[in-house]
């Protein structure tokens, strides 16, 4: 079947010192099955991929000193070709300065940035200019800090979130009822509602909304049927309130849940990164206790002054994420500044060992060990003595 969508861009595009003008003014209608390799792109060799390392750009940052706005945005929406998408926005946003880390896919788009404060209007003129992003919600992160992000990278991918959800299964624009943070604290307060995160176990652990249902999951997947089972008689006499960092994960379980018979589902807009603000900005009561989970370079968020985990080496209360730092390793757990010095930032005496061997012979243990997906295995080690 082919499915045809407009695709509207306007954009002059200077690129380096060339002054380089691009405009892409087109209107694009084509089939999804249609492979626009970017050819005007590389026709004129534009840079479509980082060429500075992480340690170059921090060195960057620090001598321009320049101050950065950290944010982030979500947006569903059909996109004919997501290639050409993010070709498009890593020309604009190199230009721009702009440093995260960005998904686009057919379903939309989901983006954690910093900005360069003083091009920030650029930057909101850019989105306006792209149909579906026009006037789009953007979380503004509560604490800023120069080196959130090192590096631009924008990816094309199956889904803007890994929710392991078929999507061709529920309505997923049948969602639940949007709440800002007044509505939300009012909500909460009914003894009719069960108050559930819809994060994973290492978010929560550092904080969360008082009296929430924390689920103990690596992934949103399985927190769904987690919730479902526990929630499975309440299905009509209770409300199922939901939040997350930034709301994108409830736009899709708030729709899941209507699917499988829930009949009051409510959703914190723009998540806790919007509660804050308006909590802030509006003199509300802040229910949330301790930090915010945030996946840039930061980890955290803080809310509150509240700590209400543990370091996972010693048991002290402690909120500070830190990956270990034995690269092949790279596990992300809880750890204090003690045990940081005591354990030269290791989870291990394993990791410690491996570290102390010299570069060459690191590299070679490493070859062929994928490490990624232990990043996010937030302290699910057995080495850790205080792990929840
Ligand atoms: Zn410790
Ligand atoms: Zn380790």
């Amino acid at each position: 079947m082919l499915r045809y969508y407009f695709f509207v861009l306007g954009a002059k595009v200077k690129y380096g010192e060339k002054r380089f003008l691009l405009t892409i003014n087109i209107m694009i209608i084509f089939a999804e099955s249609i492979k626009i390799n970017s050819f005007h792109l590389k026709k004129y060799s534009m840079q479509l991929y980082n060429k500075l390392s992480a340690k170059e750009r921090e060195t960057l940052l620090e001598l321009a000193g320049e101050e950065r706005l950290t944010l982030s945005f979500y947006q569903y929406a059909k996109i004919g070709n997501p290639e050409l998408f993010r070709n498009y926005l890593f020309i604009a946003w190199h230009e721009q300065d702009v440093l995260g880390r960005i998904y686009v896919a057919h379903e939309g788009i989901n983006a954690q940035l910093s900005v360069p404060a003083k091009r920030f209007k650029e930057f909101k003129e850019f989105l306006d200019g792209i149909y579906f992003l026009k006037d789009v919600r953007l979380n503004i992160a509560i604490e800023q800090d120069l080196k959130s992000f090192l590096k631009l990278k924008v990816k094309v991918r199956d889904k803007i979130v890994a929710d392991g959800l078929n999507d061709e299964t529920f309505d997923v624009t049948n969602k639940g009822i949007h709440v800002d943070a007044q509505k939300f604290n009012e909500l909460i307060e009914d003894p009719d509602v069960v108050l559930v995160d819809m994060r994973n176990h290492y978010e929560s652990e550092i904080g969360h909304f008082k009296n929430a249902v924390t689920p103990d999951v690596d992934t949103f997947r399985d927190s769904l049927d987690i919730i479902e089972e526990d929630l499975k008689d309440h299905k009509e006499d209770k409300k199922l309130v939901m939040y997350c960092t930034g709301g994108i994960r409830c736009e899709k379980a708030s729709a899941y849940y209507k699917h499988k018979g829930f009949k009051n589902v409510f959703q914190l807009e723009g998540g806790i990164i919007e509660y804050a603000r308006q909590v802030e900005n509006q003199g509300l009561e802040n229910k949330f206790i301790g930090k915010n989970f945030v996946f840039d370079h930061r980890r955290g968020e803080r809310i509150t002054e509240d700590i209400i985990s543990h370091c996972h080496q010693c048991g002290e209360a402690c909120d500070t994420h830190t990956n270990c730092a034995n690269e092949a390793c790279h596990l992300l757990f809880i750890q204090c500044e003690k045990c940081a010095v005591a354990m030269e930032n290791c989870c291990s005496e394993e990791c410690i060992e491996i570290i102390h061997l010299p570069e060459e012979e690191q590299k070679r243990l490493r070859q062929g060990i994928p490490n990624s997906n232990k990043i996010f295995k937030k302290g699910r080690s057995e080495k850790l003595k205080f792990k929840k």
